[in-house]
């Protein structure tokens, strides 16, 4: 990776994936795009930005000309929770940008990395210890075009040598920028309402459990994978990545180490607990750890402290006694 292109680089991922490339790679060296233009924003002031549509092929291919382009980090999706309100959107977006995003790194030959998900499994997966190689029937249309999309992405390796790489995402939990319309968001959301109201009205059902994972993890993932040396990657765009599995009461007694009032109930949206439902408890994750050296460093309770401890600097304490961390 030496002349970076990321897509949808003002998302919950690529906020936090920019600025650490740009500190690791050089800030001329990584040009962050999103269909969006956010003043006063790191990522768009601290570098290079441009704004790109993804589904405009040609601008994106004009940028990878002009840029000399050799690696592009393909982030822009359309997420779970609003994939199921916009089923026709997020068909033509996911699949969209990302065949005209493998179409331009087959022409430049770039290196590539998109992220697929927990969501590419579904009910017929096996749901413990889910193995790298399994079942792959999702009934929603996020997973329907994550399968796709580790298929298309395979295929461009295949068939055209395109270096293509990538890691099933689980939630990802983070304290920079907001999720943006996923199923595991509750869990980044109830850090939030513990801080300002200490309770918190949970989405997800009790007893729900999915895989989880703190920002940093996922960030160093991407990079390690797309470091690991070629010759050793079997499972090339789909690696199952997880640093933990917990469900709404986990989280809440782990909140509780730091905030002991904080309380929690429910009232279930019915929606994102079908996609929830759908997804596995707990996914395996040893092709990653065999094949390139996949070793996530936060548990629960050490990503809850950090959680605080960044979100009280951010929000400041609207109760004025410090949070136990
Ligand atoms: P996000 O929703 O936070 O950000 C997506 C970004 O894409 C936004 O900034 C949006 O403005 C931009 N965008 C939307 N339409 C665009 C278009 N037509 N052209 C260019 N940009 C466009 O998403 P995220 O959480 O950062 O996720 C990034 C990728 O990681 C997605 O492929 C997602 O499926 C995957 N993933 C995320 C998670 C998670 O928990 N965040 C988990 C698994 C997989």
């Amino acid at each position: 990776m030496k002349k970076i292109l990321v897509t949808g680089s003002l998302g919950q991922i690529g906020s936090e994936l920019t600025m650490r490339l740009r500190e690791i790679y050089g800030e001329k060296n990584v040009l962050a795009t999103d269909i969006r233009h956010v003043d006063g924003n790191p990522v768009v002031e601290n570098g290079l930005f441009d704004t790109l549509d993804v589904l405009d092929g040609e601008r994106m291919q004009k940028l990878v000309n002009d840029y000399h382009i050799d690696t592009i980090i393909h982030l822009a999706a359309l997420l779970s929770a609003t994939a199921e309100q916009k089923p026709l959107l997020a068909w033509n977006l996911n699949m969209g940008g990302l065949v005209n995003a493998l179409e331009v790194a087959r022409n430049s030959h770039c290196q590539f990395f998109t992220p697929s998900s927990i969501g590419a499994f579904g009910l017929s997966t096996p749901k413990d210890n889910t193995p790298q190689d399994t079942i792959q029937r999702p009934n929603t249309m996020y997973g329907v075009t994550k399968v796709s999309a580790e298929l298309l992405c395979d295929y461009y390796f295949a068939k055209f040598g395109v270096d293509t790489r990538g890691v099933r995402f689980p939630g990802l939990i983070s304290y920079k920028t907001l999720p943006g319309g996923g199923t595991t968001d509750y869990a980044v959301d109830i850090y939030y309402e513990a801080l300002k109201n200490k309770k918190y009205t949970s989405y997800i059902a009790k007893g729900t459990y999915m895989d989880m994972m703190y920002m940093p993890d996922a960030i160093d993932s991407i990079m390690k994978l797309m470091e690991a040396d070629s010759s050793r990657l079997k499972h090339r765009n789909a690696f199952n990545i997880t640093a933990m599995s917990f469900e709404p009461e986990e989280i809440a007694a782990s909140i509780r180490k730091f905030i002991p009032e904080f309380t929690m109930d429910y009232q279930v949206d019915l929606v994102r607990q079908q996609i929830a439902d759908s997804w596995p408890n707990s996914i395996d994750a040893a092709a990653a750890k065999e094949e390139w050296d996949f070793n996530p460093q936060y548990d629960l309770d050490r990503m809850t402290k950090s959680m605080f401890e960044n979100l009280a600097k951010k929000l400041g304490n609207p109760f004025g006694e410090p949070v136990l961390v």
